[in-house]
């Protein structure tokens, strides 16, 4: 019997109307928790990502993958013809600089290379005897460009003398724009203004020479001849530099010493864009690290040779657009919020696994393909949202755990109260018959009370029993409702005749006004034990020397309103809202010492609602409480 009961009372928990409503409130509660948790993910990992710290992390990722992605080796289409340690000491030291960039660039002419791209600033005149030799083997040299850069205070370029610039085709620009945080050279603007004068980047102006075309510009892009960079003006015209790999050993390089004791090495700078600038240790006071450099640095001259490389190749990375990196970060969060909302088990674990083994395939992947995708906010997005969600999966099976186990107790309780109620008729049957059979010589009358008795208290037990039995058959729909047709006052006078014997001993008056003419269908036994239950409510939770009033009202014709007010305890609103789930009692219920179970409410609206109609309640902590029925009346039956 208690198995039965058991299973019966559980399976049917979630087909009571209020635990149900309760039910999909926690679960869509729960879920829009997750959605908030997986998109809070998403954005911080977005937002985290482009703050000084996220940008340089997401730096050392790309010098990561620029290592491990390394392009494979080709054949230069530049060349340095470097000022050495070994050409300094020659040619005395800076101050013979001039000399010796002349003897070098006498001595490549006949190479005829492509472009000569010149990075010394000469801007001031020098050794008299060493400029005009310079000044006559710039004038021999085709395609020549040289170099400016900016005034220590921006204010301007500084330009070389005229004497030097009437040869030059161009003259570029060779500041380098190192990284803000860690000074490594990564990129370079193609395009750089001061006082109102634009000038290219040094290599770019040599590329364009080498070609005899100019640099054509557009928003989005600069085009030389048949090349097209994609530099933005809105992103500065920049240009990620992809320096010559490791294998290759760097741009080839031949100093001027060595091409004076080798004459026959100026053959290779046939057809070449020769770099021409200082590589000497000691003297080169433009140096760069590279994401390739782990410490070591390259020479002003050789990473201007490097971006001519990456022109002349058409090796651009270029950026992946934000928006598509936020697209991946909420697509990365929402898999991880769906696989944690929908799987269990291993394969919750491998799914995280598989997003963030997702999240680091993509920067990966993408750089192969030439487009630089940040590391970090998808990495973020993808953590941030496997922790958010495991703890959210965490915290739901706890709360349901605690759920599960609060009911359990409710139930034992409620299972103890039943128990004990069938006890007291049993007591009683039990005693009345064992002392029938005791004394023989027992008066007549008194044994025919006796009898009397043990058949009443066995009415009642069956009666609870079957109460109890119909209504968990209806909990489970299993029960056919009796379709008949009662007064609706003839309904409450019966339930108020016996609410009044239990209310006599409180001194509590039960008040009944005068009720419309209405008649109800359906299964008066059920009604009868949902009115019944309102009183005895009342009545229960009500300080003695109180009222307790039931009222009637037609509403539009085809419904009747019946309500029961106390003046008693009361609720507040949250209270209110759950009274009607199964097993729950009100704090200041339970402090009353009243017993209960709490399954009373559940069961009258169970009732309720299955005949059609509705019930409210309105209640105020200590002021009292009024329950209200809305029930279909017979007229509304004649007309349908
Ligand atoms: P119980 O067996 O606890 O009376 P019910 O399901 O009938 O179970 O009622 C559920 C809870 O609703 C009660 O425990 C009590 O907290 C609250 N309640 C019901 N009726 C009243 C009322 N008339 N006044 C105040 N509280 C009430």
């Amino acid at each position: 019997m208690l198995r039965t009961a058991k299973t019966s009372v559980s399976s049917s928990i979630a087909n009571n109307p209020s635990d149900r409503a309760a039910n999909r409130g926690g679960r869509t509660r729960a879920y829009a928790i997750l959605v908030a948790l997986v998109l809070g993910s998403a954005l911080l990992g977005i937002v985290l990502s482009w703050t000084a710290f996220g940008r340089q992390i997401d730096n050392y990722a790309y010098d990561f993958l620029f290592r491990l992605e390394q392009p494979a080796p080709w054949q230069p289409s530049s060349i340095i013809l470097a000022i050495d340690e070994k050409t300094l000491a020659r040619y005395g030291g800076i101050n013979g600089m001039r000399g010796a960039l002349a003897e070098g660039l006498e001595r490549i002419r006949d190479a005829k290379p492509a472009a000569v791209a010149v990075d010394i600033i000469l801007a001031e005149p020098g050794d008299p005897a060493a400029d005009a030799r310079l000044e006559k083997a710039f004038a021999g040299t085709k395609n020549l460009v040289l170099s400016c850069d900016l005034l220590p205070d921006a204010s301007g370029w500084e330009d070389p003398i005229e004497r030097f610039r009437k040869s030059a085709i161009a003259v570029g620009q060779v500041h380098a724009d190192l990284d803000k945080y860690d000074a490594v050279s990564r990129d370079i603007p193609l395009e750089k203004a001061a006082a109102r004068q634009r000038r290219w980047a040094l290599s770019l102006a040599a590329f364009a020479a080498a070609r005899g075309a100019d640099v054509v510009e557009s928003p989005d892009d600069l085009t030389v001849g048949a090349t097209r960079i994609p530099s933005s003006i809105a992103e500065g015209r920049v240009l990620r530099i992809r320096y010559a790999p490791i294998a290759m050993g760097g741009i080839p390089a031949v100093s001027i010493a060595e091409l004076a004791d080798h004459p026959e090495m100026g053959a290779r700078f046939v057809g070449k864009v020769v770099f021409a600038g200082l590589t000497a240790q000691n003297a080169v006071r433009d140096r760069w690290m590279t994401p390739y450099s782990n410490g070591v640095i390259m020479p002003g001259i050789e990473m201007n040779a490097n971006v001519y490389e990456t022109l002349a190749r058409q090796a651009f990375l270029t950026d992946a657009p934000a928006a598509w990196v936020a697209l991946a970060c909420l697509l990365l969060a929402s898999a991880t919020g769906a696989a944690y909302a929908m799987t269990s088990g291993w394969l919750v674990n491998a799914a995280a696994v598989a997003i963030l083994a997702a999240s680091q395939a993509v920067p990966a992947i993408a750089f192969a393909e030439a487009s630089v995708w940040p590391w970090l906010p998808g990495t973020l997005a993808a953590g941030f949202a496997i922790a958010a969600s495991a703890a959210w999966r965490h915290l739901l099976v706890r709360r349901q755990l605690a759920t599960a186990q609060s009911e359990k107790t409710r139930y034992q309780k409620a299972m103890q109260f039943v128990t004990h109620e069938m006890r007291t008729p049993l007591t009683a049957i039990q005693g009345s018959s064992e002392m029938i059979s005791r004394y023989a010589s027992m008066p007549e009358a008194k044994r025919t009370q006796m009898a009397q008795l043990i058949n009443a208290e066995s009415k009642r037990l069956a009666r609870m029993i079957e109460t109890f039995l119909s209504v968990e058959r209806l909990s489970a729909g299993q029960l056919e409702l009796k379709h008949e047709r009662f007064a609706l006052s003839d309904l409450v006078e019966t339930c108020a005749t016996r609410a009044r014997a239990l209310a006599e001993r409180k001194n509590i008056e039960i008040a009944v006004a005068p009720l419309p003419p209405a008649d109800l269908i359906g299964d008066r036994e059920l009604m009868e034990y949902a009115l019944y239950n309102l009183l005895t409510n009342a009545v229960k939770y009500s300080p003695p020397e109180t009222r307790v009033s039931v009222f009637g009202e037609d509403e539009r014709g085809d419904r009747v309103r019946l309500s029961v007010e106390d003046q008693g305890i009361g609720m507040d609103k949250t209270e209110a809202s759950r009274i009607f789930e199964r097993f729950y009692r009100t704090k200041s219920a339970e402090q009353s010492g009243e017993a209960g179970t709490g399954i009373g409410l559940s069961i009258v609206e169970q009732i309720v609602v299955t005949h059609g109609g509705r019930i409210q309640v309105e209640s105020e902590p200590g002021k009292g409480s009024t329950f209200t029925m809305t029930l279909k009346s017979a007229a509304h039956e004649r007309t349908a």
